[in-house]
């Protein structure tokens, strides 16, 4: 079976490309996960709508850095805007409105608009 020959190819090696990155489509925010191996001839993609997953986000923050983007106020991105669009609970909320929402450049883009 070809899935054994994955087996001896438990560790990303050298050669292992991974890549992810955020867009927005129809204004809506969306991220996209891409993984293959020409060693081990792996090939994985995912993606989704929303905000990105931890690991995704991550990733996409140290490679391209968050802007810090002020929330609630006549300036600020709107509560319910970064509810809706970034999923954050109330207690991360009511931080954002405080601290102000660290953004990735792609979300920043997409708040900014609202
Ligand atoms: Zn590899």
């Amino acid at each position: 079976m070809a899935e054994h020959l994955g087996m001896t190819h438990c560790g990303p090696c050298p050669s292992c490309q991974e890549d992810s990155w955020q867009h927005i489509v129809d204004g809506r925010l969306r991220w996209e996960w891409q993984y293959c191996c020409p060693v081990s001839g792996t090939q994985a993609c995912g993606g989704g709508w929303g905000p990105a997953p931890d690991e995704v986000r991550e990733e996409i923050v140290a490679r391209e850095g968050t802007v810090r983007l002020a929330v609630g106020g006549p300036d600020g991105v709107p509560l319910a805007a970064l509810r809706k669009l970034m999923h954050l609970s109330l207690p991360q909320l009511r931080q954002a409105r405080a601290e102000g929402f660290a953004a990735t450049p792609t979300e920043a883009a997409l708040l900014r608009g609202v």
